[in-house]
């Protein structure tokens, strides 16, 4: 049995936010994912942009999704991201997200032996608290 990939650890990620990106970052904060929702097509877009790609429409709705998803694409790394601290397993994911018609999130997969990971597998959300008291939305095996 190999070790379970975990969670980077929160104090090493810093998140940069416009007025574009923030609405996503609030919402997780109280612990809801969200995604960019166009607010005249209804298109869903992810990362978020000043305009909606399909309608050019710049009215963006943010609904609370069901936090659940499907593994789309992942990657196992071994080797810790940063400098200066101890190599662990982690594992960046591509999710298609549950309520979000064509939206999908990079994010990490946690709590998981590597080896057991499949494409469309499902997954749900967590919230690791990182810095400046933001909160980073992350998944676990549903
Ligand atoms: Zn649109």
């Amino acid at each position: 049995m190999s070790l379970k990939a975990v969670a980077i650890p929160g104090e090493h990620i810093k998140i940069n936010t416009d007025p574009y990106t923030e609405p996503f970052w609030q919402k997780a904060k109280q612990g809801i994912l969200t995604a960019a929702q166009c607010g005249a097509c209804g298109h869903f877009r992810m990362p978020p942009t000043s305009y909606c790609p399909k309608c050019r429409s710049q009215d963006t709705k943010w609904p609370d999704l069901p936090g659940t998803g499907t593994v789309y694409s992942y990657v196992v790394c071994h080797k810790a991201p940063f400098a200066g601290i101890p190599d662990f397993t982690y594992i960046p994911v591509v999710v298609d997200l549950d309520g979000a018609p064509g939206a999908r999130l990079v994010t990490n997969l946690f709590d998981i032996d590597p080896e057991e990971v499949t494409i469309g597998m499902k997954v749900k959300v967590e919230f690791n608290p990182i810095q400046d008291d933001w909160m980073l939305p992350i998944f676990r095996p549903a």
